[in-house]
């Protein structure tokens, strides 16, 4: 944001302004608040994971809460989770994902988009 100089505009008014700030996603991701719920509002039925291929969760989710884990199984952990809705939309198995948005106003508190 440009900030005016406190006097009036003059040969190094120029000098007063703060120069404007570039935030990466990564920066404005991480000023977010998150009100954990202690009941996750996304469930993975693994089960269900271990048939699937394409693991599309994986390389989707914005926040990278999705791992294949050692044994070849998907971890996943919901407390920072952004609520977007990508992992459901791109995922290809039927009950897999048991999507809910946190309950009582928990959840992600956006900052700075
Ligand atoms: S959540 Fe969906 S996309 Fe991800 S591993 Fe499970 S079935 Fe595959
Ligand atoms: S809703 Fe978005 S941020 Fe949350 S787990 Fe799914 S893809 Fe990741």
């Amino acid at each position: 944001m440009i900030q005016k100089p406190e006097k009036s505009w003059g040969k190094n008014s120029f000098k007063k302004i703060r120069p404007l700030t570039y935030m990466t996603m990564t920066e404005r991701l991480s000023k977010n608040n998150f009100f954990i719920d202690e009941h996750p509002h996304i469930v993975v039925d693994r089960s269900i994971c271990a048939g699937c291929e394409q693991r599309t969760c994986i390389s989707a989710c914005p926040a990278e809460l999705f791992v294949e884990l050692h044994d070849g199984s998907i971890g996943f952990n919901y407390e920072q989770c952004l609520e977007c809705g990508t992992c459901l939309i791109l995922c290809s198995k039927d009950g897999a994902l048991t999507w809910n948005y946190p309950k009582d106003g928990r959840g992600v508190s956006y900052r700075y988009g």
